[in-house]
């Protein structure tokens, strides 16, 4: 019987040595639980790398077999590797270009060549268990190579590809030394998607003008096949953040922490440690609207959790200084024996934590200077039980597409910031309830499981529309 294969750069699953053998601990993440329903089904597996070095070889043969048993196939990696491939061409240059900050972008032979090996490793590893007639969905930024790998060796083979980043406008995108190969790579695939309409538009302009194929209403023609572009805004699994919201330890930890703030109005910005989120020019914004704003002095808290990432980066570890200063600066010019306008965390929270926050926050500040889609105001969304509460969103975040009611701003506009935040605070109830019912409606509708579907069903509605065209 065909069989479905997931491939992505990480497996849902971290692997750890303890003290008393491999540990495994599965993600919880919004894509693992999506495709649960796929890979975890007959025959169907997950193919990536399990997150750890394992050089050993009787080591390896142990995290195979245990893996196997969870439908999960392992790529296991070095460090050279992963240092050259992941940090360096992934991180380094796909992941600046491709949000935008290209002048960050690294422009290294060696990352490219690490890069291109690790695209074939995958593929070696895929055909070890690929069949005719089995569909393969290859996820994201790190395996842009993959789908004309995998279709150079299996011509009939049904491929999808999603990338979980923006693509950029041609302008930006053809700076890249390496454009016509990623091109070429991705075209492998039979459906192409990305979270937004404009990523898509994008990607289609460089096509045309980079490769020379002819685009028209989303099919590329290859002079082969029929490639199909699409966007598919990813959703959350908006059941578990709403189930969370209304469990017993989300409410002790909201009265606990309401209680510890008293009358503050919260205003909750959660990210990840990157240069896309635009947190310096967040608290920028924030120092201003306490200076223009007293009034608001002893009412208001930004909570904001920065959660570590990529940080062996000088690049990120320069971020985290720049913003460690700020919070400092704001923190000891506004601050009071009673009064703290900043509560800053760097590091990451528990879930049922995270939910609490969601909950009791009065405004979710997300305000990137780009993201592919941005989960975070989703979730923020799917908790708010009560309907009560704004979300002030960047034009420039994927989900601003789907989430029209909330306050948007330009990300670079200091006074547009400054003035939806009294926006955002000073919004009268039965306002904040019909947006926020609303957003919840898209939320909820188009939720994980359905974005899996959808994707599904396009690349067997492509598949056949070739087959019609042949
Ligand atoms: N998150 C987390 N731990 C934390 C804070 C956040 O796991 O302490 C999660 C958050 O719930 C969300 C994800 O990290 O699902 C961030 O996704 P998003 O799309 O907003 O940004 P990304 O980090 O993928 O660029």
């Amino acid at each position: 019987m065909p069989k479905t294969i997931i491939i992505s750069n990480r497996l849902p699953i971290k692997v750890q040595r303890t003290e008393d053998g491999l540990a495994y601990e599965t993600s919880e993440g919004g894509l693992a639980t999506g495709l649960g329903s796929i890979y975890k089904q007959d025959d169907n597996i997950w193919i990536g790398w399990p997150g750890t070095f394992f050089s050993d070889e009787a080591e390896q043969q142990q995290v195979a077999k245990d893996l196997a048993e969870q439908s999960m196939r392992p790529v296991f990696l070095t460090e050279s590797e992963i240092r050259d491939f992941y940090e360096g061409f992934s991180n380094e240059t796909l992941w600046p270009t491709f949000h935008y900050f290209s002048q960050y972008s690294v422009y290294d032979d060696t990352f490219w060549e690490a890069y291109q090996q690790v695209n074939r490793k995958f593929c070696k590893a895929v055909m070890e268990h690929a069949e005719p007639g089995d569909t393969i969905w290859v996820h994201d930024y790190q395996l842009l190579l993959l789908p004309a790998l995998l279709r150079s060796e299996m011509l009939e083979s049904t491929i999808g590809f999603f990338q979980h980043i923006p693509f950029p406008s041609y302008e930006i995108f053809r700076l890249l030394p390496w454009r016509e190969q990623i091109l070429q790579g991705m075209l492998g695939a039979d459906l192409i998607g990305f979270h937004t309409y404009d990523d898509a538009r994008h990607f289609l302009s460089s096509v045309s003008r980079i490769v020379g194929f002819n685009t028209s209403q989303g099919l590329i023609d290859n002079g082969h096949r029929s490639i199909m572009v699409d966007a598919f805004p990813m959703g959350i699994d908006e059941e578990k953040y709403a189930t969370l919201a209304a469990s017993e330890e989300t409410k002790a930890k909201k009265q606990e922490y309401q209680e510890a703030l008293q009358d503050q109005q919260i205003i909750l910005s959660i990210d990840r440690l990157d240069y896309s989120k635009g947190i310096p020019q967040r608290l920028q914004a924030y120092e201003l609207f306490l200076k223009e704003n007293p009034e608001f002095h002893g009412k208001v808290t930004l909570f904001m959790l920065v959660v570590p990432s990529r940080d062996q980066v000088e690049r990120y570890r320069q971020l985290k200084e720049t913003i460690d200063e700020l919070v400092g600066r704001i923190n000891s010019s506004y601050r009071t024996i009673t009064w703290n306008p900043i509560q800053y965390f760097y590091r990451s929270f528990p879930i049922e934590e995270l939910s609490a926050l969601y909950s009791m926050a009065h405004v979710a500040l997300v305000t990137p200077m780009r993201d592919g889609m941005n989960l975070v105001c989703k979730e923020y969304i799917a908790s708010k039980l009560d309907q009560k509460g704004v979300l002030v969103l960047s034009e420039m975040a994927g989900a601003s597409r789907e989430l029209a009611d909330a306050v948007l701003i330009n990300p670079n506009d200091m006074g547009q910031l400054v003035q939806a935040l009294r926006q955002a605070l000073t919004m009268p109830e039965e306002e904040q309830t019909t947006r926020m019912k609303n957003m919840q409606d898209t939320v909820r509708r188009y939720n994980i499981h359905h974005w899996v579907e959808i994707f599904m069903n396009r690349l067997d509605y492509i598949k056949l529309k070739q087959m019609s065209m042949a």
